[in-house]
């Protein structure tokens, strides 16, 4: 298994996150979170979007 680092939040560093859809850029699609802790989406290495 290769495990990978648990997305946590970019705000509160949290690691109670949830998969909230994809996000679609250029690159192609990116899996979006929502942390449960503040409530704050994000995708994986774009960052915090509001
Ligand atoms: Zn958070």
């Amino acid at each position: 298994m290769n495990e990978t680092k648990k997305n946590e939040c970019p705000e509160c560093k949290s690691n109670n996150t949830a998969k909230h859809g994809f996000m679609v850029t250029r690159q192609g699609r990116k899996q979006r979170f929502q942390c449960k802790a503040c409530g704050l989406t994000f995708t994986e290495k774009l960052g915090k979007t509001k």
